[in-house]
């Protein structure tokens, strides 16, 4: 594992890329640093260096609120004096006030030190440093976190944090052992969602899940694209919104109201979800869940619809073995759809690139045609 994310680091040391290290990789206890990022995210553009726990635990904890409305399990332990307050205050039986002072006194023990603990050691960055020294205990960000926000695409880096929490914790919920997390990707709308005991429940965008490990990057060409504008409303971070509705016939009115036009004003590099193996080859091919996670890649709208895209020919064996090497990474770096990957795929490094192969040699027969494209941007991964 720790090759994996030494690799993801060094193959572009960015500020970005430590930022994603810390969502991906970082210790899944809890659900504490998922609200942390999105609050620094929010308050990163402010300006204000110095951010006291007493600010901090506003955002905090309505973040955490939030989430543990539509989805209670919030740790893997059995319980937190400071997740009983927000459930409290949730439920009209504890005070805003309350609610602040719980946070700053029970919300931050772990996470304030653990936040930039990413594969057991320290990153070389941070993006704030404590400073307990006086009663008023505070956080000071530092010029990272402010770089950060300039970045380009860096609009994606909440939703994308929202998109990982909610695959945690929908692990969790699901108590996940060995593969039973059965993702697939919607194509009403820009989703994923489960199925369980004839349950469909929506868990969060596919476009946010799956780019932060393109890091915002075309799969075939590394062209720039982007997965929304994290200022437009998101449906999926709303409790009420949080639907669960019978597998059959089908999706909820909400997988629509999803769909990706309604993101953001500029949709010039909003990003597709392709289909590595092109979906039209499922009724030939019974034993590959095309719509699994496992098939899916996120591609700028040149690479797949555009009058030399992809359609439905089959990508090149470098893309082939560059699916290979994503996959690899989403199983090694503990995500939670590791298993489901594994499940769809194989349990071991080999058996997975022998089913990628068959996959491949099936495709190549039905569709003949390979399609390649022109790289546009420097090679990522
Ligand atoms: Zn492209």
């Amino acid at each position: 594992m720790a090759d994996h994310i030494s690799l993801f680091q060094e193959t572009q040391p960015s500020l970005e890329s430590y930022w994603r290290s810390v969502i991906l990789f970082g210790r899944n206890v809890a659900s504490y640093k998922f609200a942390l990022a999105k609050s620094l995210l929010e308050i990163a553009p402010t300006g204000r260096t110095e951010i006291s726990l007493e600010a901090l635990a506003e955002p905090f904890s309505r973040h955490l609120c939030e989430h543990i409305a539509h989805s209670p399990k919030q740790v893997t332990s059995r319980g937190s004096r400071f997740l009983d307050t927000c459930r409290a205050y949730n439920d009209g039986l504890a005070t805003r006030d309350a609610l602040l002072q719980a946070t700053v006194k029970n919300g931050f023990n772990n996470v304030i030190d653990a936040f930039h603990v990413v594969g057991g050691s320290e990153l070389p960055i941070q993006f704030y440093t404590k400073d307990y020294s006086a009663p008023a205990r505070k956080i000071i960000l530092t010029d990272e976190i402010f770089k950060l926000q300039d970045a380009s695409f860096s609009s994606n880096l909440a939703m994308e944090a929202e998109a990982r929490w909610r695959l945690v914790e929908t692990a969790w919920e699901q108590q996940i052992s060995a593969g039973l997390l059965a993702i697939e990707y919607s194509e009403i709308g820009d989703l994923l969602s489960i199925n369980t005991k004839n349950r469909r429940k929506t868990v969060t965008s596919a476009r946010a899940a799956l780019n932060g490990y393109q890091k915002g990057k075309c799969f075939y060409c590394f062209d720039d694209i982007s997965i929304g504008d994290s200022k437009s409303p998101s449906p999926i971070i709303r409790p009420e919104n949080l639907d669960y509705t019978f597998a059959e016939p089908e999706p909820p009115l909400l997988l629509v109201s999803e769909k990706a036009p309604t993101y953001g004003t500029d949709t010039s590099s909003l990003c597709d979800v392709d289909h590595f193996f092109p979906h039209t080859l499922q009724r030939t091919l019974p034993g590959a869940n095309l719509n699994g996670i496992w098939n899916l890649v996120l591609t700028c709208r040149h690479c797949n619809r555009g009058e030399n895209g992809k359609s439905a020919r089959v990508p090149a064996l470098k893309y082939l073995e560059r699916l290979h090497t994503r996959n690899e990474f989403l199983i090694h770096s503990h995500h939670p759809l590791r298993e489901t990957l594994m499940a769809q795929t194989g349990a071991t490094t080999a058996e997975r690139i022998s089913f990628l192969r068959g996959v491949d040699a099936e495709a190549i027969n039905y569709l003949i045609h390979r399609w390649e494209t022109e790289t546009v941007g420097e090679e990522e991964f």
